[in-house]
């Protein structure tokens, strides 16, 4: 990413605020107080590489804003990591919190770094140098780290021992997303993927369509992607295309998805197979690009790799009706205003990823009270968050006749802004002399 593409996702980002804002009902003052993070952390990593040799690596931690709560949001290990990236990023945590209502604000880290070109051991001593270098700057009432893309929750684990480490007292509620052995919540693994899936049910019974006949295409297939793919095709979704950072494949017919999941899983590589106990089989299907599978026609399109995706150059292109947006910021506001122009229904990522951020609020929950959840509470409670909080969104959308993404925008905002003047602001302050 350049410099000024970079500059123009936090402008972006911020810009949304301004359409919001008109139907919000809040005071001017909130969104100037948005408009900048509450603190940023740059900090150099120093790693001593397997040959001995020294690297250093740039590290960003983002605190945007912290009025309902702590701040909340992963780490991303990514080399086109940068410090306005991760600002937008933390923006974004901020408002997917406040949407679904958990008591958390937003934050983001992340290290400039490609993590498949170091060994394990490289990515333990970068993960435990990091916490080292921020361990001020988090804490389980203050910031709380989770995993984002190319972090998992082995290196949760690694963050969680070390932070324990430096305060000589076991902490697991200072990050999410750990491994379920080390107080990571059941659930918490597909709950980004199971999230969106729920949103998508409910658009399901709202406009009525047919699993079977609905074909579904999917832009990456990591954590989210998978799982989303997994749920829909269980429900009989067709799902008849999914990429990854090397390109995709396609088959008008739909996919087994679990078999791709498993070769993905195991060979690290997107084909078309069909898998049986330990024989994988290829199958036909076409090649095809990321941006060809942008442009299919299929009826629900899910992008779930990076942000930027769909732009003004590729938005007049894409056919599917309806967009679930399960990658963080994967469609620019020019790509939004076309993509409503032309009546497509866009579920907004800080909405139908906020599956994720959902769970680990339960496990920070289940941290800090020291008592654990079964699998059929973890997913029955985010269940009834999504399809709540999907359709106050979506009702908004209606009275207002606004898009999807200003109707979430609203949610947050007032939630946020509420907050925001409960501790006071120019009007109260300027108006009465009374308390
Ligand atoms: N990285 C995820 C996101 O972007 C999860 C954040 C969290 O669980 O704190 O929503």
């Amino acid at each position: 990413m350049t410099m000024i593409e970079d500059n123009r996702l936090f402008h972006d980002a911020v810009g949304r605020l301004e359409k919001a804002f008109q139907y919000a009902d809040i005071d001017r003052e909130v969104i100037e107080r948005l408009k900048q993070p509450k603190a940023v952390l740059h900090v150099s990593v120093p790693l001593r590489m397997d040959d001995g040799s020294l690297k250093l690596f740039n590290g960003y931690r983002v605190r945007h804003d912290d009025t309902r709560g702590p701040t909340k949001g992963g780490i991303r290990y990514h080399p086109d990591v940068t410090i306005e990236q991760i600002k937008t990023l933390a923006f974004w945590m901020t408002f997917k919190c406040a949407v679904v209502g958990i008591p958390f604000g937003g934050a983001k880290g992340g290290i400039t770094v490609n993590p498949k070109e170091l060994s394990r051991l490289e990515l333990e001593r970068l993960s435990r140098g990091f916490i080292r270098t921020i361990a001020d700057f988090i804490g389980p009432e203050t910031d709380i780290p989770a995993p984002d893309v190319y972090t998992n929750a082995r290196i949760m684990g690694w963050m969680m021992d070390e932070y324990s480490k430096i305060k000589r007292q076991h902490t697991s509620s200072v990050i999410t997303g750990k491994p379920i052995e080390l107080g990571g919540s059941l659930g918490r693994y597909d709950a980004t993927g199971r999230g969106a899936y729920y949103c998508i049910k409910e658009l399901e019974r709202i406009l009525k369509f047919e699993p079977s006949n609905t074909t579904v295409a999917v832009q990456g297939f990591g954590n989210a992607g998978q799982s989303v793919a997994r749920l829909l095709h269980q429900d009989s979704y067709r799902v008849v295309a999914v990429s990854d950072s090397h390109g995709g494949i396609y088959k008008a017919e739909g996919f087994d998805v679990p078999s791709l999941i498993r070769f993905k899983n195991e060979i690290r590589q997107v084909k078309a197979v069909y898998c049986k106990e330990t024989l994988c089989e290829m199958v036909e299907a076409d090649r095809i690009t990321n941006q060809q599978l942008l442009e299919l026609d299929v009826d629900i399109l899910i992008p779930a790799a990076l942000e930027n995706q769909i732009t003004d150059v590729n938005a007049e292109r894409i056919k599917a009706p309806i967009i679930v947006e399960i990658a963080n910021g994967p469609t620019t506001p020019a790509a939004d205003l076309i993509l409503n122009e032309n009546g497509k229904l866009i579920i907004p990522d800080i909405l139908a990823n906020a599956g994720g951020v959902t769970v680990s609020y339960f496990e920070w929950v289940q941290n800090k009270a020291g008592y654990y959840w079964s699998l059929e509470k973890v997913i029955n409670r985010l269940h009834e968050i999504m399809a709540r909080q999907f359709n106050t969104v979506y009702k908004l959308r209606e009275e207002k006749g606004i898009p999807m993404r200003t109707a979430a925008y609203v949610t947050a905002l007032r939630r946020i802004g509420k907050a925001i003047e409960a501790k006071g602001t120019q009007s109260y302050f300027h108006n009465s002399s009374h308390p």
